[in-house]
Protein backbone atom coordinates (compact mmCIF):
# COMPACT_ATOMS: atom_id res chain seq x y z
CA UNK A 1 0.00 0.00 0.00
CA UNK A 2 1.27 3.09 -0.86
CA UNK A 3 -0.32 6.00 1.53
CA UNK A 4 -1.06 9.68 0.56
CA UNK A 5 -1.07 12.47 3.32
CA UNK A 6 -3.89 14.91 2.24
CA UNK A 7 -3.30 18.43 4.55
CA UNK A 8 -6.06 19.98 6.44
CA UNK A 9 -6.87 22.45 3.64
CA UNK A 10 -8.36 20.28 1.58
CA UNK A 11 -8.16 20.90 -2.43
CA UNK A 12 -11.43 20.33 -3.84
CA UNK A 13 -12.83 20.47 -7.48
CA UNK A 14 -16.08 20.93 -8.38
CA UNK A 15 -18.21 19.99 -10.97
CA UNK A 16 -21.69 20.17 -11.82
CA UNK A 17 -23.66 19.39 -15.42
CA UNK A 18 -26.16 22.11 -16.56
CA UNK A 19 -29.13 20.72 -14.96
CA UNK A 20 -26.94 20.45 -11.54
CA UNK A 21 -25.64 23.47 -11.62
CA UNK A 22 -28.65 25.65 -9.47
CA UNK A 23 -28.17 22.70 -7.08
CA UNK A 24 -24.52 23.52 -6.84
CA UNK A 25 -24.80 26.82 -6.30
CA UNK A 26 -26.94 26.77 -3.78
CA UNK A 27 -25.38 23.79 -1.94
CA UNK A 28 -21.90 25.77 -2.06
CA UNK A 29 -23.54 29.30 -1.13
CA UNK A 30 -24.90 27.63 2.07
CA UNK A 31 -21.72 25.54 3.07
CA UNK A 32 -19.88 28.90 2.22
CA UNK A 33 -17.89 29.37 5.51
CA UNK A 34 -16.90 25.93 5.58
CA UNK A 35 -15.77 25.64 1.42
CA UNK A 36 -13.47 28.95 2.91
CA UNK A 37 -11.22 26.50 4.72
CA UNK A 38 -10.03 24.68 1.74
CA UNK A 39 -8.99 25.36 -2.09
CA UNK A 40 -11.25 25.45 -4.14
CA UNK A 41 -11.40 24.32 -8.24
CA UNK A 42 -13.62 23.81 -10.51
CA UNK A 43 -14.50 22.85 -14.50
CA UNK A 44 -14.75 26.73 -16.46
CA UNK A 45 -18.39 27.14 -16.30
CA UNK A 46 -19.33 26.07 -13.04
CA UNK A 47 -16.15 27.63 -11.46
CA UNK A 48 -17.11 30.76 -13.07
CA UNK A 49 -21.01 30.85 -11.69
CA UNK A 50 -19.45 29.66 -8.44
CA UNK A 51 -17.37 32.73 -8.27
CA UNK A 52 -19.53 35.04 -8.63
CA UNK A 53 -21.96 33.25 -6.29
CA UNK A 54 -19.26 32.93 -3.26
CA UNK A 55 -17.19 36.38 -3.93
CA UNK A 56 -14.31 34.50 -4.09
CA UNK A 57 -11.36 33.17 -6.33
CA UNK A 58 -11.71 29.81 -8.02
CA UNK A 59 -8.61 28.28 -9.66
CA UNK A 60 -11.03 27.07 -13.26
CA UNK A 61 -9.99 24.54 -15.53
CA UNK A 62 -11.63 24.38 -19.17
CA UNK A 63 -15.03 23.57 -19.34
CA UNK A 64 -16.21 19.89 -18.95
CA UNK A 65 -16.57 19.09 -22.64
CA UNK A 66 -13.82 20.90 -23.71
CA UNK A 67 -11.30 19.03 -21.53
CA UNK A 68 -11.87 20.01 -18.08
CA UNK A 69 -12.85 16.78 -16.54
CA UNK A 70 -10.02 15.22 -18.10
CA UNK A 71 -7.93 18.20 -16.70
CA UNK A 72 -9.26 17.57 -12.91
CA UNK A 73 -8.84 13.72 -13.79
CA UNK A 74 -4.96 14.39 -14.62
CA UNK A 75 -5.04 16.26 -11.74
CA UNK A 76 -6.26 13.38 -9.12
CA UNK A 77 -3.57 10.99 -10.47
CA UNK A 78 -0.83 13.35 -10.07
CA UNK A 79 -1.98 13.79 -6.45
CA UNK A 80 -3.27 17.59 -6.73
CA UNK A 81 -6.91 17.33 -6.18
CA UNK A 82 -7.92 15.94 -2.54
CA UNK A 83 -11.52 16.05 -2.87
CA UNK A 84 -14.53 15.71 -5.81
CA UNK A 85 -17.80 17.32 -5.78
CA UNK A 86 -19.35 16.43 -8.87
CA UNK A 87 -23.05 16.63 -9.27
CA UNK A 88 -23.92 15.05 -12.46
CA UNK A 89 -26.99 14.78 -14.50
CA UNK A 90 -28.66 11.31 -14.25
CA UNK A 91 -31.91 12.29 -16.58
CA UNK A 92 -29.82 13.56 -19.51
CA UNK A 93 -27.23 12.38 -21.92
CA UNK A 94 -23.68 14.60 -22.24
CA UNK A 95 -21.75 14.53 -25.25
CA UNK A 96 -18.33 14.01 -23.23
CA UNK A 97 -19.62 11.27 -21.38
CA UNK A 98 -16.60 9.14 -21.93
CA UNK A 99 -14.82 12.05 -20.17
CA UNK A 100 -17.55 11.99 -17.19
CA UNK A 101 -17.01 7.99 -16.67
CA UNK A 102 -12.88 8.18 -16.50
CA UNK A 103 -13.39 11.26 -13.99
CA UNK A 104 -15.47 9.00 -11.67
CA UNK A 105 -13.13 6.14 -12.75
CA UNK A 106 -10.02 8.09 -11.46
CA UNK A 107 -11.65 9.24 -8.28
CA UNK A 108 -11.88 5.01 -7.23
CA UNK A 109 -8.49 4.21 -8.56
CA UNK A 110 -6.51 6.87 -6.40
CA UNK A 111 -9.32 6.35 -3.21
CA UNK A 112 -10.19 9.96 -3.28
CA UNK A 113 -13.60 10.86 -1.07
CA UNK A 114 -16.13 11.99 -3.80
CA UNK A 115 -19.15 13.04 -3.48
CA UNK A 116 -22.11 13.03 -6.66
CA UNK A 117 -24.97 14.42 -4.65
CA UNK A 118 -26.11 16.89 -2.51
CA UNK A 119 -26.47 14.23 0.66
CA UNK A 120 -23.36 12.90 0.40
CA UNK A 121 -21.55 16.18 -0.23
CA UNK A 122 -23.26 17.44 3.40
CA UNK A 123 -22.43 14.16 4.92
CA UNK A 124 -18.61 14.44 3.52
CA UNK A 125 -17.85 18.41 4.09
CA UNK A 126 -19.25 17.48 7.98
CA UNK A 127 -16.99 15.13 8.42
CA UNK A 128 -14.01 15.53 10.80
CA UNK A 129 -11.62 14.55 7.99
CA UNK A 130 -12.04 17.46 6.24
CA UNK A 131 -10.46 19.76 8.74
CA UNK A 132 -7.55 17.34 9.59
CA UNK A 133 -4.14 15.97 8.05
CA UNK A 134 -5.87 12.62 6.53
CA UNK A 135 -3.55 9.73 4.93
CA UNK A 136 -4.86 7.97 2.24
CA UNK A 137 -4.51 4.75 1.19
CA UNK A 138 -3.68 4.28 -2.60
CA UNK A 139 -4.18 0.96 -3.44
CA UNK A 140 -1.42 -1.25 -4.44
CA UNK A 141 -1.30 -1.12 -8.42
CA UNK A 142 2.61 -2.40 -8.10
CA UNK A 143 1.51 -6.19 -9.41
CA UNK A 144 -0.32 -4.54 -12.29
CA UNK A 145 3.10 -1.94 -13.30
CA UNK A 146 5.20 -5.06 -12.93
CA UNK A 147 3.62 -7.41 -14.93
CA UNK A 148 5.87 -7.10 -17.38
CA UNK A 149 9.13 -7.58 -15.18
CA UNK A 150 11.13 -10.63 -14.89
P1 LIG B 1 -18.79 23.33 -17.01
O1 LIG B 1 -18.44 21.81 -17.17
O2 LIG B 1 -18.60 23.65 -15.57
O3 LIG B 1 -17.79 24.07 -17.86
O4 LIG B 1 -20.18 23.52 -17.46
C1 LIG B 1 -19.12 20.87 -16.40
C2 LIG B 1 -19.25 19.60 -17.15
O5 LIG B 1 -20.20 19.48 -17.92
O6 LIG B 1 -18.40 18.70 -17.03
Amino acid sequence: MLNRKIAARKRIALVAHDNKKKELIEWAVYNKAALAKHRLYATGTTGKMLEDALDTPISRFLSGPMGGDQQIGAQIAEGKIDVLIFFWDPMEAQPHDPDIKALLRLGVVWNIPFACDRATADFLLTSPLMYQEYEVIVPDYNAYLTRYQK
